[in-house]
């Protein structure tokens, strides 16, 4: 595909029930802000009944690094499950000398004996292990550890690998949020073409695999994808979780496409900024935006999840 196409207008689709295309979002923000505060509603009142009828709701979140950013989401976290009625608990695993691998490996040992009790533990309904990992241990060799049915956050390969074959799994609640806020917004998907950039296991590749389950036509876009503005152009649907601010500009989009940008970077300012450059807007028929997109959404889903695991084990 040429430069030139850049911009072009989308072929119209039969649409059906309140589905909206791109172009007739024509504009419009994504915004996550109103379906969280909604989601949030919900799983609270959930978690009031689960809790009169004994059962309280429980996360136990483990955390084993530093990470600033990390601690100020796990802090946002509690704060926001206990407003909702779900207890929180932090189990904090920090190595006790970061830079030595040995400290590294014994808080591995104690990562997984503690998701190992968390998930014997009655009391306890989600579980989440919070990356990153001490030494860049990929999260799917620890998450393993997490019972499927605690497993709010998707991250054992188990809960993955049944995603994948159609079976009930909880999918990681960033990917659940992107298809939550499309639905949200009445963004029509059967038949469209879809195309996401990014194939983390915890977001790129359950969005595409959910994408897909939506009857969707997805392409997945990765750093070796030669020439990405020509893959990205293509989509009607465009989900970017690359982890690098701006990578997406105007002329990596079709006129008309809505963009779902998942992507959260530090700014010098101490702000936060998406992948997608915000100028997009002025293409897209939609565009989410950062903060205030998906990020919201994760949050609240994670903990509809939490109520969901602990209604399922009575
Ligand atoms: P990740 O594990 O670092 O994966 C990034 C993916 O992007 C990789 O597949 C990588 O390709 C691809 N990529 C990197 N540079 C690229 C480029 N120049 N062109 C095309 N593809 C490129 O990150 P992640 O955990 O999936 O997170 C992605 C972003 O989402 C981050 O900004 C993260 O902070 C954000 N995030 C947001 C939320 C939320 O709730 N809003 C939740 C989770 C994550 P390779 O595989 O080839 O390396």
């Amino acid at each position: 595909m040429s430069s030139e196409l850049s911009g072009r207008e989308l072929p119209g689709r039969e649409l059906s029930g309140r589905e909206l295309s791109g172009r007739e979002l024509s504009g419009r923000e994504l915004s996550g802000r109103e379906l969280a505060a909604e989601i949030r509603a919900a799983t609270a009142a959930r978690a009031a009944e689960l809790t009169a009828a004994g059962r309280p709701p429980r996360l136990a979140v483990v955390t084993a690094t530093a990470d600033e950013a990390s601690a100020w989401y796990v802090r946002l976290l509690v704060r926001t499950a206990v407003r909702a009625g779900i207890a929180c608990d932090v189990t904090d695993l920090v190595p006790a000398e970061p830079s030595r691998p040995e400290s590294q490996a014994a808080t591995a040992v104690g990562i997984r004996e503690a998701l190992t009790a968390l998930s014997e533990d009655p009391l306890v309904h989600g579980i989440l292990l919070q990356t990153p990992l001490p030494g860049g241990t990929p999260l799917a060799e620890l998450a393993g550890f997490i019972d499927p049915a605690k497993d709010v956050d998707g991250g054992n390969p188990t809960s993955l690998g049944r995603l994948m074959s159609g079976l009930p799994a909880f999918a990681p609640a960033t990917a659940a949020a992107v298809l939550a806020l499309l639905d949200h917004h009445q963004v029509a998907l059967s038949g469209r073409r879809a195309v996401v950039v990014g194939r983390s296991a915890v977001v790129g590749k359950p969005v595409a695999q959910l994408l897909l389950a939506r009857d969707a036509t997805v392409t997945v876009c990765h750093s070796r994808t030669v020439d990405l503005a020509a893959a990205t152009r293509s989509a009607e649907v465009l989900v970017v979780a690359a982890g690098r601010a701006g990578l997406i500009g105007p002329s990596h989009v079709a006129a008309g496409a809505v963009v779902v940008d998942v992507g959260t970077n530090a700014t010098a300012d101490g702000g936060l900024a998406g992948d997608v450059d915000p100028a997009v807007a002025s293409v897209a028929g939609a565009l989410s935006p950062v903060p205030g997109g998906v990020g919201p959404v994760t949050t609240a889903v994670l903990l509809r999840h939490v109520v969901e695991a602990a209604a399922a084990s009575g």
